[in-house]
Parts: C-alpha cells; structure tokens; sequence
C-alpha cells in the first residue's frame, strides 16, 4: 500500500470504531440490543477503494444513491471480495434504470410508486431468470415526512396499497419501511410519526420488520424511534468530494 492509503485505512478504521460506539451507545440509552441496529456504511461519491478498506474492516454491506456510479462500483469490486456483500440502492431511482440495479442490488430502500415497484418486479424477474441473481429483490418503501414531494417517499396515507401491490409482486420482498427526515422539522418528531406507520405497516406485513432511519447526524434519535438500519456516509467517510452530479 501506499503512504497515503495506509493513512486512509487507519482513518477509516478510527472513524468506523467510533460510529460503531455511537450506535452501541444509542442503543444502551434506548434499551435496546446493540444487534439491534446495522449500519450501513453509505459510500456515494467516495472511491471504491474506500469500499475495499471498509470490507477489509469487516462491513459487508454499503449503500449507493446513483445507479450509474454503483453500477461501476460493484462491477470494479465484485471479483476481488471473498464473501458476498450486500448492496443497498437508497438513493431516487428511475425506472428505466431498475434492469441495471435487479443486477447488483441485494435491496432498493427508496421505492415509492407503484410503477417503480412494476419495474423493479420484472427487472428482479428477469435477473432471477438469467441466474443473475438468487433472491427475490428486498425493498423497503420510502416514506414522505414532508409535505415537499421533491424529496421522494410515498405520502403516507397512499403507504398501505404501495405495501399490498409489492407484497404480491413475484420478485420482490417487502422488507420494511425508509425514511429521511424533513429539513425543517426535529428530526425527532419525523422518527416517531415514522415509527407509528412502521408499527402499523406491520399490523398488517408482519415480515417488514425492517426501519431505515438516522443518518451521520441523527442515528442517536433514529435508534430510540426503532430504527434497525442507520445510513451513514458522512461520519464513516469524511465530507463528500464535490461533483458535478
Ligand atoms: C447520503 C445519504 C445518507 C448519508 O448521509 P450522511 O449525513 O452523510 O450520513 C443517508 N441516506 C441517504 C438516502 C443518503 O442519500
């Protein structure tokens, strides 16, 4: 290894122990079980070598927001890693762009319409078909708590027939619920109206027993409000290069 990537090892494995601590903290302040809660390591705009050093730290899943970047990461990384890992897409996601991530995409957590859930059910079909993947597609619904639709997420009054029509989907496996917490608002109060659909979406999907929720900057309230996935990018990686895109 380089000077430098011997450097960013030790940075990362300083940064992820420390995550590590927060998510075991939040959990002990909310009495839950530190296995409770995953984190998921979210790389977007970071280097696939930053991947490689963070599986070499023992993470075996990661999340992605562009299916074009994440596409070439995964295609770079696949052959050199000895265990599988699992992919999140949790990023907006169009639907002619579904075929690419059924490849890769052990879950999509930002499904939020009902011709996105469409696609990525014939797209998971097609890519079970081709042997191309062996599992139906996990995907999580993600869920408004704005009034802003420029944001994604189903509102939550439309949530119960989006979980119904990819609960029936073949290929897919409703896993649970995503959410980001409005700008605006304490992200505190977002977590408990998103625990409360949670609670409900269960009622009736006992299988979605999935919450992602709480970022690099509110995973401690996310913990307490049930969360079983916190996505982190910042905190884990550092600030993210700035891109055109
Ligand atoms: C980028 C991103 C994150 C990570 O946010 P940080 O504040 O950097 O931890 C989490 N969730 C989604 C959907 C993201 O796009």
């Amino acid at each position: 290894m380089t000077a430098g990537a011997t450097a960013r090892a030790a940075e990362l494995a300083e940064r992820l122990a420390a995550v590590t601590a927060r998510i075991e903290a939040a959990c002990a302040a909310a009495g839950r079980a530190p296995g409770e809660v995953r984190l998921l390591p979210v790389t977007k705009f970071h280097p696939a070598t930053d991947i490689a050093i963070l599986y070499d730290l023992g993470c075996r899943a990661f999340g992605e927001s562009r299916e074009q970047e994440a596409t070439a990461k995964v295609t770079e990384l696949t052959p050199g890693l000895s265990e599988p890992v699992a992919w999140h897409m949790i990023g907006r996601l169009q639907r002619n762009k579904a075929k690419a991530v059924a490849r890769w995409a052990h879950t999509v957590q930002s499904v939020d319409s009902e011709r996105l859930a469409a696609a990525l059910d014939a797209a998971a079909r097609s890519a079970l078909d081709a042997g191309e993947r062996s599992a139906p597609l996990r995907v999580l619904l993600q869920v408004s708590l704005d009034t802003d639709p420029g944001r994604g997420g189903v509102a939550p009054a439309d949530l119960p027939a989006l979980a119904d029509r990819i609960a029936a989907a073949p290929a897919l496996e409703l896993a649970g619920l995503m959410a980001i917490p409005p700008l605006d608002a304490e992200p505190d109060s977002a977590f408990a109206r998103l625990e409360t659909l949670h609670t409900r979406l269960r009622g009736t999907h006992p299988g979605a027993s999935e919450l992602s929720a709480g970022m690099s900057g509110d995973l401690e309230s996310a913990v307490a409000h049930g969360s079983t996935c916190v996505r982190v990018g910042t905190a884990l990686l550092g600030t993210r290069p700035i891109t055109s895109g």
